[in-house]
């Protein structure tokens, strides 16, 4: 799939198309299955109501027929607006029953970050392959637990990285596995919006699992990853609190620094209390900047050789087109549960990092 994604960057560069300026959906995923990808999405939030419902519109290869919601009124709304049978409409009280039900393929887990596990091991119960929504945990022992759950239940697991999908993301990709600037010396990330919703669950370490690098700073350590194309063996950590009385069991600013095996450092830093979406990389001959790197779109960027000429597509139907890949055409998922894992695994070495002052060795 790869492959395939960087003939349709060629392509792109081939014909001259130039890049538009708003965030609209240039071109169709460059893959098609035989069959629509049949979508039922669970819990109806801010995401799921406004990006993957309108990806999956946007995709070619995916259709949303169901929902799981507990809010009634969701139902009666959703149902009309996307013309959605009541068989297919769960709440989580009957949602067990979704394993007698032969017209949803997959469902996506878009609740609360500490209810992921539980509603991703139910659905794999029922005989379901299952998408969750970052951080796939609250936990590495979670994730493990998901990850075997699911291969023993015989259904796939994904982890919704929409970056891995889009572009961008595959340049940045490309750039470590192809070495056009050389090896990779240094990485920088900053992923930061100003959160002070104090009733939010994810102000709420029982509901969120912790604060700024649970929901955005793992997009900085997945950057890492991909950036350098390595795995990290350690990390020190620094953590900020100005304002206890708002971030009481979450952190507000966290900083860390991981060490990679061939000599690459990536410096990263994630917080509730300022804004940043920042991604820099410098190789031996040459570098990288994007800002915005992990938004929705447009992102942008320029390297050495100027401003990254690429497409802008809609991350969520280039991701939902990706899973349909994956799953009708009987393909690894791009993004599995492991890769989900990999980041839980350092997410909790940076905060035992920052409690002990000390440098953690990463073990996978
Ligand atoms: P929201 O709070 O907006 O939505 C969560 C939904 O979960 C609720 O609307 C509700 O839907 C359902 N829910 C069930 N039980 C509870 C509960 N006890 N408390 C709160 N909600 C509950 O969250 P988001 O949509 O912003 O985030 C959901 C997940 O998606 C998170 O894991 C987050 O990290 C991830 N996310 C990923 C993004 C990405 O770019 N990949 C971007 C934003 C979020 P209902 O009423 O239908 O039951």
């Amino acid at each position: 799939m790869k492959d395939s994604r960087r003939n349709f960057l060629k392509k792109f560069a081939a014909t001259g198309v130039l890049i538009p300026l708003a965030n609209t959906f240039t071109e169709a995923y460059p893959i098609k299955t035989d069959r629509k990808l049949r979508v039922a999405l669970m819990g109806l939030g801010s995401y799921a109501t406004n990006q993957l419902a309108p990806g999956i519109m946007k995709s070619q290869n995916c259709e949303l027929v169901g929902i799981i919601t507990g809010t009634p009124e969701k139902a009666v709304k959703w149902k009309e607006k996307y013309n959605l049978l009541d068989k297919n409409i769960y709440n989580y009280e009957n949602y067990e029953t979704i394993s007698q039900n032969p017209d949803i393929d997959v469902v996506y887990v878009v609740l609360p970050n500490s209810m992921h596990a539980e509603y991703v091991m139910k659905t794999a119960k029922a005989g379901k392959n299952v998408i969750t929504e970052k951080p796939m945990s609250v936990s590495v022992k979670e994730a493990k637990e998901m990850i075997a759950f699911c291969k023993n239940a015989g259904v796939k697991l994904g982890v919704g990285y929409r970056l891995h999908y889009e572009p961008f993301t595959n340049e940045v990709m490309r750039l470590a596995k192809d070495k056009d600037f050389g090896k990779i010396k240094f990485v920088e990330t900053k992923f930061a919006w100003k959160n002070r919703d104090i009733k939010a669950w994810r102000m709420n370490n029982k509901w969120s699992g912790g604060g700024a690098l649970m929901d955005v700073g793992i997009y900085c350590i997945n950057a890492s990853r991909y950036a350098t194309g390595e795995e990290p063996i350690s990390v020190t950590a620094q953590a900020v609190k100005t304002e206890p009385e708002i971030y009481r069991d979450i952190e507000e600013t966290i900083l860390w620094q991981l060490k990679f095996p061939s000599g690459a450092i990536a410096s990263g830093m994630s917080s509730y209390a300022t804004n940043a979406h920042e991604l820099s990389v410098h190789y031996e001959n040459g570098s990288l900047f994007m800002s915005p790197a992990y938004d929705y779109g447009p992102l942008k960027g320029y390297t050495s050789k100027g401003t990254m000429d690429i497409p802008i597509v809609h991350h969520q139907a280039y991701q939902m087109d990706g899973f349909a890949d994956a799953l009708l055409n009987n393909k690894p998922i791009l993004t599995p549960g492991e890769e989900g894992l990999k980041d839980m695994i350092i997410i909790e070495a940076i905060k035992k990092a920052a409690e002990t002052g000390k440098e953690i060795k990463i073990k996978y």
